[in-house]
């Protein structure tokens, strides 16, 4: 792998955890938790050296002593410790037995919005040709799956963000929907700020007042569940007032006349019985929203973990389209991806229904394509599986469409999985697990067999952050002895099964196949070498080449219709990143002229559809899956804090974090408080149809009445996604982690 080390041994690297993905320096420090010390690494301009306390704290993910160090497989009922040639050959041998017995998509495959692109290439790869089999999802299906829908709908492209993020502080307006950066991403907060600094306007949509909408012009808290109906009652406002762009929505949108009608039917005094948002602030944000000249629409996890996501977001898509905020320079819908590499984990293969370069895998065309790149019969490839909580819920089912054996990696659904205890109890019904982790998660120690694995550090790869930028995670030190990295274990298992070729273990490599795998394709990434990412601090997608790619030949598509933004801000060179291109082969490094420049700004001409216009959606609000009833008459809403990350396997291995974080909380209002007779700390049940979770009150007023809140990070009693609902949007297949209908109850002393 590729190392941009300088002077005084610092790597330019990455952090492990968010789409941030925030630059970083590791340089060695013999004593410090891992041996590396995180320098800042102020040229990077995603966060300019800026990082949470996740990101400072990461070395001691190296180090933990939970750190898994050989292999372990299941004997007598026990995990003990295993060569590496036997742990191997008893998941090859695992998955092999199912396969014969019952048929390939019997055996599935579960992968992460954590993994590099080159491993999300891969995992998808040795599912479709290895396995056969087509039952392959992740867990980023659980994350910004209903914005890449509405998105790919409305513009025919999902990037996150379709600028980078430096344009925010330049806009006029940022309506925020569902969104606590604040805690999830601190130094993105920045952009906020400077925005407000500038003069623009801050408007944020939360059931919360968090750290976030503290810092906001606006907050308006709808109920959790209807912010689809909040977002059409502000269109219906913008109508009214006669603020729609015309010519915008005449010249570059279809299917306005529906779109219209649907919001004309959610007068604003109906959107305040749904929302719980008072007219006079809807007219005050539809205001503040349509005063600049410039605005954009932002959503997260709040809109999207709906069994409406899809629309939901289709809806605040429509409230930029009909004023004329998309595809245009400073203004735009953007989806604040969450995880690692959510961007490029969706892009590459391990999304049911997807093959490399955000192909689909229903097109013929890209099957043709990407078979040839495999050098396999298109007729090979198996057809879409299932999505994410569909395949959980197929695990060890004794039926003709069952999932007998598993091969997970990156992921531990047994605290992140909605119906959290079904999944757990689905997983121990399989005839075989295998999973890939760095320690033993809760997932991990359902297996029989478990494979001790490289992180990041400890290996070079690529990500793509939630502005679409690729970037290059280096190397920083070496692994101990008994991890190898999952594309290591591809290639092992791949040779067991009759694979001896086509899975390569050294990331570019990889890297350059994913390449040719993506020329033509909406996520090319066919002119982007590792030698291009070190000196340009990134580059953002789509990026044809504009020769032939490495060791293809064949050219490369043209963008398939997206405008090339020649509006790149300047490139921030690094001494570095020459000392990285003179270690590169030769045929890696593109002179500065004649190649694509990237496209840090989507549609600025036209949009990513067939016809360059984008489409609106008729959409209309309806119910949660889950409304409160008499025996379940409050709202629970679920997510993050600042100290811990996704099912916490990481973060919760960091002392300092843990202590700032320790455990899981119920956050309800006062009033609510007073009429259970808890008071602070008391032990409280969250109860569902589905389980229980426990944990104390933490009680403030920065919440609404009828809403309860709960972090997702921790195991055991703790554990809300017991209670959380499977309900699946019917577009995106997004569980509605964002409400369900619970009682709360006081517990009994632990
Ligand atoms: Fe890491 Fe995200 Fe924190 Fe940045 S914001 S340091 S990427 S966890």
């Amino acid at each position: 792998g590729a190392t941009a080390t300088g002077a005084d041994r610092t790597t330019e690297t990455h952090c492990p955890y968010c789409a941030l993905q925030c630059g970083m320096g590791l340089r060695p420090a013999p004593g410090a938790a891992g041996g590396l010390e995180v320098v800042e690494r102020t040229a990077f301009p995603v966060n300019r050296g800026a990082l949470c306390g996740k990101g400072r704290t990461a070395p001691a993910v190296l180090a933990t002593g939970a750190r898994l160090t050989g292999p372990l497989v299941r004997r007598g009922g026990e995990l003990v410790p295993a060569e590496w040639d036997e742990a191997l050959d008893r998941v090859a041998e695992g998955l092999a037995a199912v396969r014969e017995r019952h048929g390939p998509d019997a055996v599935g495959v579960f992968g992460g919005g954590g993994l590099t692109n080159e491993k999300a290439y891969a995992l998808g790869k040795f599912t479709r040709l290895v396995l056969g089999s087509s039952q392959i999802d992740y867990n980023g299906r659980f994350c910004m799956s209903s914005a890449a829908a509405a998105g790919t709908r409305a513009f025919g492209i999902d990037r996150g963000l379709p600028f980078p993020l430096a344009d925010i502080p330049r806009t006029g307006c940022v309506l925020l929907v569902g969104s606590n950066l604040a805690e999830t991403m601190p130094p993105a907060l920045r952009y906020l700020t400077e925005l407000r600094e500038n003069g623009g306007t801050l408007i944020v949509v939360d059931p919360r007042r968090t750290r976030t909408a503290e810092q906001a012009d606006l907050h308006l808290a709808p109920r959790p569940g209807t912010d689809l109906a909040l977002a059409l009652g502000l269109l219906h406002l913008v109508v009214a007032e006669g603020r729609t762009d015309e010519a915008f929505i005449g010249e570059r949108t279809t299917g306005w006349e529906e779109a219209r009608a649907a919001a004309m039917a959610h007068w604003p005094e109906l959107v305040e019985r749904i929302t719980g948002v008072p007219v006079p602030l809807l007219r005050a944000a539809a205001r503040m929203f349509c005063a600049p000249e410039a605005a954009m629409v932002l959503t997260a996890r709040g809109p999207e973990q709906q069994s409406k996501g899809t629309d939901t977001v289709g809806a605040w898509i429509n409230l930029c389209l009909a004023t004329g905020r998309a595809g245009r320079a400073l203004s735009g819908y953007g989806c604040l991806t969450g995880q690692g590499n959510g961007q490029g984990g969706r892009e590459h293969g391990q999304k049911a229904d997807q093959l490399p370069g955000y192909r689909m895998l229903a097109d013929p065309d890209a099957r043709a394509h990407v078979a040839g790149v495999w050098g396999v019969d298109p007729d090979t490839l198996p057809g879409p599986g299932r999505s994410a909580y569909e395949l959980l819920d197929a695990l060890g089912r004794d039926t003709p469409d069952g999932v007998r054996a598993l091969l997970l990696m990156a992921s531990n659904p047994v605290v992140s999985a909605p119906r959290a205890a079904h999944v757990e109890e689905r997983m121990r019904a399989l005839d075989f697990l295998a999973v890939c982790d760095v320690v033993l998660s809760e997932s991990a120690r359902l297996a029989d067999v478990v494979l001790p694995v490289t992180q990041w550090a400890e290996e070079t790869g690529t990500l793509t952050n939630l502005e679409g930028r690729v970037l290059l995670r280096r190397k920083a030190v070496d692994p101990p002895p008994g991890c190898r990295s999952d594309l290591e274990v591809l290639r092992g298992l791949a040779a067991r099964l009759g694979w001896e070729s086509g899975f390569p273990a050294e990331p570019e490599k990889v890297f350059d196949e994913l390449r040719r795998a993506s020329a033509g394709g909406k996520a090319d990434y066919s002119g982007i070498t590792y030698a291009r990412i070190a000196r340009e601090d990134g580059v953002f997608w789509p990026c044809p080449a504009t020769e032939g790619v490495v060791g293809d030949g064949s050219g490369a598509g043209d963008g398939s219709g997206l405008e090339s933004a020649h509006h790149r801000e300047s490139a921030h060179p690094q001494e570095d990143a020459h000392r990285l291109e003179s270690a590169l082969p030769a045929e890696n490094v593109h002179p500065r002229e004649n190649v694509h420049p990237g496209t840090p700004r989507l549609f600025l001409d036209r949009f990513a559809t067939p016809d360059g216009r984008a489409r609106f959606a008729p959409v209309s609000h309806r119910a949660s899956a889950e409304e409160p009833s008499e025996e379940y008459p409050l709202l629970l809403t679920t997510g993050r804090v600042l100290a811990q990350y996704q099912s916490g396997a990481q973060t919760r291995r960091v002392g300092e974090l843990n202590a700032a974080a320790p455990g899981p909380f119920v956050q309800l209002h006062p009033r609510l408080a007073e009429r259970l007779g808890a008071g602070e700390g008391d032990r409280l049940a969250v109860i569902s149809r589905r389980g229980r979770a426990v944990a104390p009150a933490r009680i403030s007023g920065d919440i609404r009445p009828d809403t309860v809140f709960m972090p997702f990070h921790w195991p055991g009693e703790g554990r809300v996604n017991t209670v959380t609902n499977p309900a699946l949007d019917p577009v995106s297949r997004m569980p509605e982690f964002k409400v369900c209908a619970v009682r709360v109850e006081r517990a009994e002393p632990g």
